[in-house]
């Protein structure tokens, strides 16, 4: 069993960094709150979907013996790595890192020391290649233990924390919204998650408003 139930709406990957998509995996929203790693399978499922980890992952844990509890025991952990992570987020987003948030990472660079893994270069198998050599550069994780579904996350939030501009880093402006997002536009003017989920809200309310005001 590799994927998650059938009733759990699909991811949200508007963060526009792995990071961010990472914290917005679980939402609150107008419509109510949703927690995609609410157990092990979940996990795996929300991993595999951003790309991650590769499919099938988590029914390579499933098959041992304890394997659904370890796994939910993971998920259990990259909850909390996500709170540890948006409570860092929160003080740091807007104003910018400084060499001083050195010192408060010792929970991810704990898990970064922690990985397995190698680079390996081999035949790329789609298109576009860049530069067009038809081969790729492609982390492989040795996978023993659930625990190390929480590399990849931490690898994300290191290079969320050593390349992103925190001072671009934004939470929509969508009443009730709690997506938060690395604002890359060029004009750096981003407001919302996404125009479907909330910025057609806004742009409804405000014209409600408009004639409204027209009428009074
Ligand atoms: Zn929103």
């Amino acid at each position: 069993m590799t994927t998650a139930p059938p009733t759990r709406p699909d991811p949200l990957f508007l963060g526009d960094h792995p990071a961010m998509d990472f914290l917005n995996s679980v939402a609150g929203q107008p419509d109510g709150r949703t927690e995609w790693l609410a157990d092990g399978p979940g996990l795996a499922d929300w991993l595999a979907r951003a790309g991650l980890v590769e499919d099938g992952v988590a029914a390579t844990f499933l098959d041992a013996p304890d394997g659904r509890t370890a796994l939910d025991a993971a998920a259990g952990q990259a909850r909390d790595l996500r709170e540890w992570l948006r409570a860092f987020v929160r003080r740091h987003a807007g104003s910018g890192l400084t060499a001083d948030a050195a010192a408060e990472l010792d929970v991810l660079n704990g898990l970064l020391a922690d990985a397995d893994s190698h680079l390996r270069v081999e035949a790329a198998d789609e298109p576009p290649f860049e530069p067009p050599s038809g081969l790729r550069l492609r982390r492989v994780r040795r996978w023993t233990a659930p625990r190390q579904l929480l590399h990849p996350l931490a690898e994300a939030i290191g290079d969320l924390v050593a390349h992103a501009d925190f001072r671009l880093i934004r939470t929509c402006e969508g009443p009730d919204c709690t997506l938060m997002f690395l604002d890359r536009t060029k004009s750096h003017a981003r407001r919302w998650c996404s125009m479907a989920l909330c910025g057609n809200r806004a742009k409804v309310a405000a014209h409600r408003a408009r004639v409204r005001d027209r009428r009074a």
